[in-house]
Protein backbone atom coordinates (compact mmCIF):
# COMPACT_ATOMS: atom_id res chain seq x y z
CA UNK A 1 0.00 0.00 0.00
CA UNK A 2 1.55 3.44 -0.97
CA UNK A 3 2.57 5.79 1.91
CA UNK A 4 0.03 8.12 1.19
CA UNK A 5 -3.25 5.54 1.40
CA UNK A 6 -1.81 4.53 4.48
CA UNK A 7 -1.32 7.96 6.07
CA UNK A 8 -5.43 9.40 4.95
CA UNK A 9 -6.65 6.11 6.49
CA UNK A 10 -4.63 6.62 9.44
CA UNK A 11 -6.09 10.13 9.54
CA UNK A 12 -9.28 8.98 9.08
CA UNK A 13 -9.67 6.44 11.34
CA UNK A 14 -7.84 7.99 13.89
CA UNK A 15 -10.72 11.57 13.39
CA UNK A 16 -13.81 8.82 13.75
CA UNK A 17 -12.37 7.77 17.03
CA UNK A 18 -11.51 11.25 17.99
CA UNK A 19 -15.37 12.41 17.35
CA UNK A 20 -17.21 9.60 18.94
CA UNK A 21 -14.89 9.12 21.39
CA UNK A 22 -14.19 5.38 21.49
CA UNK A 23 -15.77 4.33 18.18
CA UNK A 24 -19.21 4.52 19.61
CA UNK A 25 -21.35 4.39 16.08
CA UNK A 26 -25.01 5.09 16.04
CA UNK A 27 -27.95 6.53 13.74
CA UNK A 28 -28.83 10.15 14.27
CA UNK A 29 -31.62 10.71 16.72
CA UNK A 30 -32.31 13.45 18.48
CA UNK A 31 -30.85 12.55 21.57
CA UNK A 32 -31.12 15.55 23.99
CA UNK A 33 -34.81 15.10 24.01
CA UNK A 34 -34.63 12.28 26.42
CA UNK A 35 -33.05 14.09 28.86
CA UNK A 36 -35.42 17.08 28.84
CA UNK A 37 -37.00 15.85 31.57
CA UNK A 38 -34.44 17.53 33.58
CA UNK A 39 -35.55 20.69 33.50
CA UNK A 40 -38.85 19.76 34.47
CA UNK A 41 -37.54 18.67 37.90
CA UNK A 42 -34.62 21.54 38.34
CA UNK A 43 -36.06 22.86 41.59
CA UNK A 44 -35.84 19.09 43.69
CA UNK A 45 -32.67 18.56 42.20
CA UNK A 46 -31.25 21.89 43.33
CA UNK A 47 -30.74 20.00 46.92
CA UNK A 48 -31.12 16.04 45.85
CA UNK A 49 -29.62 15.58 41.98
CA UNK A 50 -29.91 11.83 41.95
CA UNK A 51 -33.71 11.49 43.76
CA UNK A 52 -34.61 12.91 40.60
CA UNK A 53 -32.84 11.24 38.18
CA UNK A 54 -34.06 9.40 35.42
CA UNK A 55 -33.13 6.86 32.67
CA UNK A 56 -34.39 6.98 29.00
CA UNK A 57 -33.73 5.43 25.92
CA UNK A 58 -33.37 7.37 23.12
CA UNK A 59 -35.12 7.02 19.61
CA UNK A 60 -31.54 5.27 18.66
CA UNK A 61 -32.47 2.38 21.85
CA UNK A 62 -29.31 4.35 23.40
CA UNK A 63 -29.58 4.45 27.33
CA UNK A 64 -29.44 8.07 28.42
CA UNK A 65 -29.31 8.92 32.35
CA UNK A 66 -29.45 12.02 33.83
CA UNK A 67 -27.88 10.29 37.18
CA UNK A 68 -24.72 11.99 38.38
CA UNK A 69 -24.94 10.10 41.70
CA UNK A 70 -22.12 7.51 40.83
CA UNK A 71 -19.89 10.83 39.80
CA UNK A 72 -17.06 12.43 41.31
CA UNK A 73 -15.17 15.89 40.83
CA UNK A 74 -11.38 15.21 39.67
CA UNK A 75 -10.32 17.97 41.96
CA UNK A 76 -11.67 16.12 44.74
CA UNK A 77 -11.35 12.83 43.82
CA UNK A 78 -7.05 13.28 42.30
CA UNK A 79 -6.20 16.24 43.94
CA UNK A 80 -2.99 16.35 42.32
CA UNK A 81 -4.03 16.00 38.65
CA UNK A 82 -3.66 19.63 36.41
CA UNK A 83 -6.82 19.98 34.41
CA UNK A 84 -6.74 22.08 30.96
CA UNK A 85 -10.56 21.29 30.42
CA UNK A 86 -10.14 22.38 26.36
CA UNK A 87 -13.87 21.89 25.59
CA UNK A 88 -14.65 24.87 28.34
CA UNK A 89 -11.70 26.60 26.32
CA UNK A 90 -12.24 27.58 22.48
CA UNK A 91 -9.20 25.91 21.94
CA UNK A 92 -10.12 22.62 20.43
CA UNK A 93 -11.00 21.45 17.21
CA UNK A 94 -13.97 23.31 17.02
CA UNK A 95 -13.42 26.81 18.50
CA UNK A 96 -15.74 27.08 20.48
CA UNK A 97 -16.76 26.33 23.83
CA UNK A 98 -18.85 23.22 23.72
CA UNK A 99 -22.49 22.23 24.74
CA UNK A 100 -22.38 21.06 28.27
CA UNK A 101 -19.50 22.19 29.58
CA UNK A 102 -20.53 25.16 32.51
CA UNK A 103 -18.05 25.06 34.24
CA UNK A 104 -13.97 24.38 34.04
CA UNK A 105 -14.57 20.66 35.40
CA UNK A 106 -13.55 17.03 34.85
CA UNK A 107 -15.98 14.30 36.45
CA UNK A 108 -15.77 10.79 36.23
CA UNK A 109 -17.68 7.43 37.79
CA UNK A 110 -16.03 7.08 41.33
CA UNK A 111 -14.59 3.50 40.28
CA UNK A 112 -12.95 5.50 37.02
CA UNK A 113 -11.40 8.43 39.54
CA UNK A 114 -10.38 6.03 41.99
CA UNK A 115 -8.47 3.95 39.60
CA UNK A 116 -6.77 7.39 38.28
CA UNK A 117 -6.03 8.39 41.98
CA UNK A 118 -3.71 4.89 41.75
CA UNK A 119 -2.33 6.37 38.43
CA UNK A 120 -1.38 9.68 39.88
CA UNK A 121 -0.05 8.54 42.93
CA UNK A 122 2.66 6.27 40.79
CA UNK A 123 3.60 9.16 38.56
CA UNK A 124 3.65 11.78 40.94
CA UNK A 125 6.33 9.76 42.54
CA UNK A 126 8.18 9.61 39.32
CA UNK A 127 8.25 13.55 39.04
CA UNK A 128 5.07 13.85 37.26
CA UNK A 129 1.50 15.03 37.62
CA UNK A 130 -1.31 14.23 35.44
CA UNK A 131 -2.96 16.87 32.62
CA UNK A 132 -6.63 16.46 32.29
CA UNK A 133 -7.77 17.74 28.86
CA UNK A 134 -11.16 15.77 29.29
CA UNK A 135 -13.49 13.56 31.63
CA UNK A 136 -16.93 12.78 31.25
CA UNK A 137 -18.23 14.58 28.05
CA UNK A 138 -22.61 14.98 28.69
CA UNK A 139 -24.29 13.58 25.77
CA UNK A 140 -25.12 17.23 24.31
CA UNK A 141 -21.30 17.80 23.68
CA UNK A 142 -21.04 15.25 21.47
CA UNK A 143 -24.13 16.19 19.74
CA UNK A 144 -22.54 19.90 19.31
CA UNK A 145 -19.49 17.84 17.89
CA UNK A 146 -22.02 16.47 15.31
CA UNK A 147 -23.74 19.57 14.28
CA UNK A 148 -20.16 21.32 13.89
CA UNK A 149 -19.46 18.36 11.72
CA UNK A 150 -22.03 18.99 9.10
CA UNK A 151 -20.57 22.53 8.62
CA UNK A 152 -18.51 21.97 5.73
CA UNK A 153 -17.52 26.06 5.83
CA UNK A 154 -16.66 26.43 9.25
CA UNK A 155 -13.01 24.93 9.89
CA UNK A 156 -11.27 28.04 11.89
CA UNK A 157 -9.08 25.52 13.93
CA UNK A 158 -8.40 23.33 10.67
CA UNK A 159 -4.52 24.37 10.65
CA UNK A 160 -4.09 23.06 14.38
CA UNK A 161 -6.18 19.93 14.72
CA UNK A 162 -6.71 18.36 11.15
CA UNK A 163 -4.25 20.32 8.44
CA UNK A 164 -4.28 17.31 6.36
CA UNK A 165 -7.89 16.51 6.21
CA UNK A 166 -10.85 17.75 4.23
CA UNK A 167 -13.66 18.21 6.68
CA UNK A 168 -16.53 17.43 4.55
CA UNK A 169 -15.58 13.84 4.34
CA UNK A 170 -16.60 13.18 7.57
CA UNK A 171 -20.25 13.34 8.20
CA UNK A 172 -20.83 11.39 4.85
CA UNK A 173 -18.15 8.59 5.52
CA UNK A 174 -19.39 8.06 8.50
CA UNK A 175 -16.61 9.44 10.82
CA UNK A 176 -18.67 11.20 13.33
CA UNK A 177 -20.89 9.28 15.88
CA UNK A 178 -23.87 10.38 17.93
CA UNK A 179 -22.52 9.13 20.90
CA UNK A 180 -18.82 9.04 22.77
CA UNK A 181 -17.44 6.36 25.29
CA UNK A 182 -16.32 9.93 27.11
CA UNK A 183 -20.22 9.98 27.82
CA UNK A 184 -20.45 6.89 29.95
CA UNK A 185 -18.31 8.67 32.56
CA UNK A 186 -15.23 6.32 32.75
CA UNK A 187 -13.33 7.64 29.81
CA UNK A 188 -10.56 10.35 30.33
CA UNK A 189 -8.13 12.40 28.36
CA UNK A 190 -4.86 13.58 29.32
CA UNK A 191 -0.80 13.56 29.04
CA UNK A 192 2.21 14.08 31.65
CA UNK A 193 3.23 17.20 33.08
CA UNK A 194 6.78 17.17 34.30
CA UNK A 195 7.64 18.78 37.45
CA UNK A 196 11.36 19.65 36.94
CA UNK A 197 10.64 21.44 33.69
CA UNK A 198 7.33 22.32 34.55
CA UNK A 199 6.50 21.59 31.35
CA UNK A 200 4.03 19.02 29.48
CA UNK A 201 6.26 16.10 28.72
CA UNK A 202 6.66 16.24 25.20
CA UNK A 203 4.46 12.94 23.17
CA UNK A 204 5.01 13.65 19.55
CA UNK A 205 2.04 15.25 18.92
CA UNK A 206 -0.50 17.76 20.74
CA UNK A 207 -4.31 16.16 21.86
CA UNK A 208 -7.04 15.91 19.64
CA UNK A 209 -5.01 16.15 16.62
CA UNK A 210 -6.41 14.50 13.88
CA UNK A 211 -3.50 12.17 12.01
CA UNK A 212 -1.65 8.99 12.12
CA UNK A 213 0.87 10.51 14.42
CA UNK A 214 -1.30 10.51 17.50
CA UNK A 215 -1.71 6.93 17.37
CA UNK A 216 0.10 5.43 20.55
CA UNK A 217 2.11 3.18 18.55
CA UNK A 218 3.46 5.14 15.94
CA UNK A 219 7.06 5.48 15.52
CA UNK A 220 8.20 8.40 13.14
CA UNK A 221 8.48 9.92 16.01
CA UNK A 222 11.90 10.68 18.70
CA UNK A 223 12.72 7.40 21.16
CA UNK A 224 12.00 9.69 23.94
CA UNK A 225 8.69 11.22 22.46
CA UNK A 226 7.51 7.46 22.08
CA UNK A 227 8.82 6.49 25.84
CA UNK A 228 7.14 9.30 27.05
CA UNK A 229 4.04 7.64 25.99
CA UNK A 230 4.45 4.56 27.03
CA UNK A 231 5.21 6.13 30.74
CA UNK A 232 1.44 7.24 30.35
CA UNK A 233 0.21 4.01 28.52
CA UNK A 234 1.70 2.05 31.57
CA UNK A 235 0.85 3.43 34.25
CA UNK A 236 -2.90 3.70 33.26
CA UNK A 237 -3.03 0.08 31.89
CA UNK A 238 -1.50 -1.18 35.41
CA UNK A 239 -3.88 0.25 36.80
CA UNK A 240 -7.18 -0.74 34.85
CA UNK A 241 -7.43 1.22 32.14
CA UNK A 242 -7.37 0.10 28.10
CA UNK A 243 -5.65 2.69 25.45
CA UNK A 244 -7.23 3.14 22.34
CA UNK A 245 -5.21 2.58 19.00
CA UNK A 246 -5.83 5.84 17.57
CA UNK A 247 -5.17 8.54 20.71
CA UNK A 248 -1.98 8.49 22.56
CA UNK A 249 -4.12 10.77 25.13
CA UNK A 250 -7.44 8.53 25.35
CA UNK A 251 -8.05 5.85 28.07
CA UNK A 252 -11.03 3.93 29.75
CA UNK A 253 -11.63 1.64 32.87
CA UNK A 254 -11.49 -1.82 31.41
CA UNK A 255 -14.75 -2.14 33.87
CA UNK A 256 -16.18 0.76 33.18
CA UNK A 257 -19.16 0.60 35.93
CA UNK A 258 -21.62 1.88 33.15
CA UNK A 259 -20.61 0.48 29.95
CA UNK A 260 -24.09 0.93 28.11
CA UNK A 261 -25.31 4.26 30.01
CA UNK A 262 -24.72 7.44 28.10
CA UNK A 263 -24.99 10.64 30.49
CA UNK A 264 -26.58 13.93 29.68
CA UNK A 265 -25.91 16.27 32.96
CA UNK A 266 -24.00 19.02 32.25
CA UNK A 267 -20.47 19.34 33.19
CA UNK A 268 -20.22 21.55 36.54
CA UNK A 269 -20.33 21.67 40.04
CA UNK A 270 -23.90 21.53 40.83
CA UNK A 271 -24.25 18.02 38.83
CA UNK A 272 -22.70 16.72 41.69
CA UNK A 273 -23.36 19.26 44.93
CA UNK A 274 -25.15 17.60 48.18
CA UNK A 275 -23.73 13.92 47.65
ZN1 LIG B 1 -10.98 10.79 24.46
Amino acid sequence: MKKSRIWILGMAIALAFALSGCGQSGAATSSSAASSSVASSSAAEASAPSSAASTNVGADGVKLSDDSSDFVLLSEAVPDAILEIRYYSTYNFVGDRIDGYEEPLAMLTKEAAAALKEVSDELVAKGYRLKIYDAYRPQKAVTNFVEWAKDADDTRMKEYFYPDLDKSVLFPQGYIAEHSGHSRGSTVDLTLFDMKTEKEVDMGGTFDFFGEKSHPDYTNITEEQYANRMILRDAMLAHGFKPLAEEWWHFTLENEPYPDTYFTFPVNSDSIAGK
